[in-house]
């Protein structure tokens, strides 16, 4: 089962991560994307090197996503040799193992809470904060297959990115009261 480190309340089934609580302790959030990292590349016969597992470390460092150059730049300060091709391969290979997502409207990478089973992405990215949420709902996967497939058009690829303002940054409640006011 996942261990949910954050935001129990917004979760249901679509949703793969919800716009972290403030101050929610996301030393717990880092701890159960490795361990659950360190589970699927035994189980699937992959080596999550020490450089691996140092980058998913980095991207994980929060909930905002974060640039390839970011990453060179910490790696750097960790190892002068750290250069730009191994970061981009271990990215590759935590992309390839869906470890991890990249956005390509921030052109930066945001790590998976749920990487055991494969999804299409729909993420919910802050404008102000950068926040991202993600949700996995296949009634907008399939409508949008569907939808695609009535133009004679294959889908190979879903990411859906989506731009407003977050919970914390908005300082209000996500969803009910919300929905109530705006029909008022
Ligand atoms: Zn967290
Ligand atoms: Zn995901
Ligand atoms: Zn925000």
């Amino acid at each position: 089962m996942p261990d949910r480190s954050i935001s129990p309340s917004n979760a249901s089934p679509s949703v793969v991560s919800p716009f972290p609580d403030q101050g929610h302790d996301h030393t717990r959030c880092i701890d159960t994307a490795i361990r659950q990292a360190e589970m699927l590349c035994a189980s699937r016969s992959r080596r999550l090197t020490p450089l691996r597992r140092r980058v998913l470390e980095l991207v994980w460092a929060s909930h905002q996503p974060v640039k390839a150059y970011d990453l060179l730049a910490h790696l750097r300060q960790e190892s002068a040799s750290a250069a730009p091709p191994t970061v981009y391969r271990a990215l590759d290979f935590l992309l390839a193992e869906r470890l991890i997502h990249r956005l390509a409207s921030l052109n930066a990478y945001v790590g998976c809470a749920q990487p055991d089973h494969r999804h299409a992405g729909q993420f919910l990215i802050c404008a102000q904060c950068q926040a991202v949420a993600e949700l996995d709902d296949d009634s907008i996967s399939d409508l949008l297959g569907h939808r695609a497939a009535e133009q004679g058009f294959v889908l190979t690829d879903q990411v859906i990115e989506l731009e407003g303002i977050c919970p914390r940054c908005r300082g209000a409640q996500p969803r009910a009261d919300a929905l109530a006011n705006d029909s008022l």
